[in-house]
């Protein structure tokens, strides 16, 4: 990925633990590497095709000045967020926040937090088998989409499938989704368990009836598997209920572990069922 890159970037703002930090200021210094595609802007030689490093400073000094943090890690967190909402060609940011000046009564050139953050590529699993189902994956769509960490890309269309696991119950209303987001696995999975219960979702059999079920089938190549969360979903290549949505949005897409695409997955589930 191409990178474009300030350094230096001098800006006076309140941030600190001490109250003298937040009451008198000082001067702290950005360095940003922001990842974009510069493919278009050098073909064209527009500056509407790529993304103005006079804007981003601008945008930068306005927000560390409208606000007030105390810890540096706050200030670089809630300062790189705003940039890649911001700035829609940026894929990912590195930022570093440096404080010359710190309160530290020893000598010392620098102190400073330095993080990456960056839009990932996800693929989420909608379910719903009670009530109106279909109201239910709408509302969910539309709760992804009010998300500000979270754009969506693509929805699948709704297929209405037979209950899996055996227990007798209606029919389900199914879809995938592809989302890019700024959050982390598990704040992913903590925002689609609240859409969840936004839904009335209780749980009470395992894959018994609910209103909505929202799972992470896909995040990046990513490939872990802890207490809470497992992605790739472990049960996926065994479910046409999901591989047929998977497939209508991504054929090619490789699962990390399989390396089948998902076409390759859906050609290969033992017969209509
Ligand atoms: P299945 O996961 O087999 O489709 P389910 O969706 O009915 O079953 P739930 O009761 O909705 O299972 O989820 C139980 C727990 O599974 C969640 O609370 C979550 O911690 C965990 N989990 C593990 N991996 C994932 C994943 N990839 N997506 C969503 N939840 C997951
Ligand atoms: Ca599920
Ligand atoms: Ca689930």
């Amino acid at each position: 990925m191409d990178e474009l890159r300030i350094r230096g970037l001098r800006v006076f703002a309140h941030h600190g633990v001490y109250e003298e930090e937040t009451r008198l200021g000082q001067t702290f210094v950005v360095n940003a590497t922001l990842f974009l595609s510069t493919r278009q802007g050098g073909l064209t030689d527009n500056l509407e095709d790529t993304v103005s490093y006079a804007e981003v400073c601008q945008f930068l000094t306005d927000y560390l000045q409208a606000h007030t943090w105390k810890l540096l890690e706050a200030a670089a967190e809630h300062t790189c967020r705003a940039l890649l909402l911001r700035y829609p060609l940026l894929r990912g940011a590195e930022l570093e926040l440096a404080k010359p000046s710190a309160p530290i009564p020893l000598p010392f050139d620098s102190v400073s937090v330095c993080i990456s953050r960056s839009w990932h590529r996800a693929f989420l699993g909608l379910g719903s088998n009670l009530g109106d189902k279909k109201a239910y994956l709408d509302g969910a769509v539309d709760g992804l989409r009010r998300n500000p960490d979270i754009r969506v890309k693509a929805v699948s269309a709704y297929r209405t499938t037979k209950p899996y696991g055996g227990v007798a119950q209606e029919d389900f209303l199914n879809a995938a989704a592809e989302i890019e987001t700024l959050l982390p696995p598990h704040e992913l999975l903590d925002a689609l368990h609240r859409l969840e219960q936004t839904a009335g979702r209780e749980r009470l059999v395992h894959w018994g009836p609910r209103t909505l079920d929202l799972d992470i089938l896909f995040y990046d190549d990513l490939v872990q598997d802890d207490a809470d969360l497992t992605i790739p979903h472990p049960d996926l290549q065994n479910r046409r209920f999901v591989l047929e949505p998977m497939a209508e949005l991504a054929p090619n897409l490789v699962h990390p572990v399989l390396r089948q695409t998902m076409g390759q997955l859906l050609d290969s589930l033992p017969g209509e069922g």
